[in-house]
This record gives structure tokens, C-alpha cells and sequence, in this order.
């Protein structure tokens, strides 16, 4: 059957010079038409890089969906350490890190990329927690920044469960705070059945990540392990039927964090591209 390709375009998550995603050399040899791209650092975040950049992707033919924010300091040796380091829920970092967000809205704008994406961090499971507003506060601001520039803020799943994530998102009440589903988070961090969590969730998802993951025997306690697409515990026939189901027609986004050794990405990646082109044949929404 043939795919349509503006439906459930193949993406890859990667970096420039940051070392982090799969190599812009996989990306050219697997002819990936979209990525997720994680913010440069701050040096190279001008706009002469950014219209390098832009030159250089349009000469690959390849869009950015969205720009992955990361700061300085996070940690993800285990699951302690990201509660503690990563997003803006820690107080002792926020207010710098969310100015920091803004030169990195700003910077997706100068390559006319509509969307930020982010992990927040460990968002408190209870509006009464002490510091809950004050978090709705700081994302509040962040999205009406954004929107001044027409861009929407993804935050990524994983560190909560569905339903915190909701709860959270209604507290915000803002119209471009959307959602980049990743399945493979949900069991890394042990926070739920991730298909369950997708339809959920389903009417806020605007990106997603195809990662794979095994589940912790301490889920929530311990990391589980991130593995090749289509050898853990995602299925992923069923996160496309559940995808096509809410109407989701954006990026297939792989994410496979390995080193960048290009031979090894390139045939795990290219496995991973070949299992959702052959997933994709079956599920597929109709184009309207
Ligand atoms: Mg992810």
C-alpha cells in the first residue's frame, strides 16, 4: 500500500555539535526528511548560526518540527538525580533556566521552527504542593512568550504520570501548551502504561518520540533500559492505531540515545525506519 508522505513523515531526534541524537551523516544517508533538534549551546545560538543552519538543513531537505531545550546542570545518571536537576522544577536554577527558554523560543524563531519542547522535571503530583502555583506562574509566562512569537511549548512525558500531566496542563490554561509523547519515558521512569497514557493524553499530543524501553523490576525506583524500536515493551502497532485514533498526522520522531558512531546508528536506525514504514503501511490515517 502506498503512504502517504505528509502524513506520519520519519523524523529522527539529533543535535549539532552537541553530541546528543543520531549524526546529521545518519540523517543524510537515511534520507530523513524531518528532526527534532536539541538547542545548541549558547554561543552558537545567534542568528548568523541560525541562518547557516536553515541554509544547510534546506540543502539536506530536511524541516526542523521542533527545537529540544536542555540546560546546564541537568543530570540523568538515575532517577533521584533528574528529580533534582533536570527542568525548570528546581527552584535554585528556574528563574535562570526559563531565561534561558526565551533565547531558546528566540532562537527557534530565527529558524522558523513553531515549536520548543522540554522536560519540565518532576512536576508535583498535587496542586496543594507548596511551589505548584508558582510553577503554573513560570509556565504561564514561558507559553506567552512563545505565543508572541506564534510558537507553541511541548513538554515531553515521562516524569509523571498521565494524569498529573493533565492536571497540569488545565492549571496552565494556555493554548499553545501542547504535548511530545514519548512511550518509551512512561516506562523508563516507571509512571504508567504508556499506551493508556496516550489516549489520555491524546487531544494535547502535538509531537512524539518513537523510543523503545523495557520496564525497571523497581519501576519508578530504577531506570529502566532504553532498547532498539520494536525489541522492548512499546508496541507499537498499537501506539500508531491509537495515533491515527486521535487524529495525530505529524513526525514520527525516532529517539535512540547511543553514541554517535555512525555505522551502528545507521543500522539500527534504518531497522527502526523500515519497522514503522511497514507500520505506517498498515495504520495510516487517510489524508482529508
Ligand atoms: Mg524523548
Amino acid at each position: 500500500m502506498e503512504t502517504n508522505k505528509n502524513i506520519w513523515p520519519m523524523g529522527v531526534f539529533t543535535s549539532v555539535g552537541s553530541g546528543l541524537g543520531l549524526s546529521m551523516e545518519v540523517l543524510r544517508r537515511l534520507e530523513i526528511p524531518t528532526i527534532h533538534l536539541h538547542a545548541p549551546r549558547k554561543t552558537e545560538r545567534t542568528p548568523a548560526h541560525a541562518a547557516s543552519l536553515v541554509d544547510r538543513l534546506r540543502s539536506m531537505n530536511v524541516e526542523v518540527t521542533c527545537v529540544f531545550a536542555g540546560f546546564a546542570g541537568e543530570s540523568y545518571a538515575d532517577i533521584p538525580t533528574v528529580k533534582a536537576t533536570v527542568g525548570l522544577v528546581p527552584l535554585q536554577t528556574r528563574a535562570e533556566r526559563a531565561a534561558e527558554l526565551k533565547e531558546i523560543i528566540d532562537f527557534a524563531a530565527q529558524l522558523k521552527v513553531s515549536a520548543v519542547g522540554l522536560h519540565l522535571g518532576f512536576l508535583p503530583h498535587e496542586a496543594s504542593t507548596a511551589g505548584y502555583n508558582q510553577l503554573v506562574e513560570v509556565t504561564r509566562d514561558l507559553c506567552d512568550y512563545a505565543l508572541r512569537q506564534g510558537q507553541a511549548i511541548h513538554l515531553e512525558t515521562g516524569q509523571e504520570p498521565a494524569g498529573v500531566l493533565l492536571n497540569f496542563l488545565g492549571a496552565v490554561e494556555r493554548q499553545n501548551l501542547f504535548v511530545n509523547f514519548d512511550p518509551a519515558n512512561m516506562i523508563l521512569y516507571g509512571c504508567g502504561e504508556p499506551l493508556e497514557a496516550l489516549a489520555a493524553i491524546g487531544p494535547h499530543v502535538r509531537s512524539v518520540h518513537c523510543k523503545d524501553a523495557k520496564w525497571s523490576d523497581r519501576p519508578g525506583e530504577t531506570w529502566g533500559t532504553e532498547v532498539p524500536l520494536g525489541e522492548g515493551d512499546v508496541d507499537f502497532s498499537r501506539f500508531l492505531q491509537i495515533l491515527a485514533n486521535i487524529g495525530y498526522s505529524g513526525p514520527l520522531t525516532i529517539e535512540r540515545e547511543i553514541p554517535q558512531e555512525p555505522e551502528r546508528q545507521l543500522i539500527e536506525v534504518g531497522r527502526s525506519v523500515e519497522l514503522l514504514d511497514q507500520l505506517k503501511a498498515h495504520y495510516q490515517p487517510s489524508s482529508h
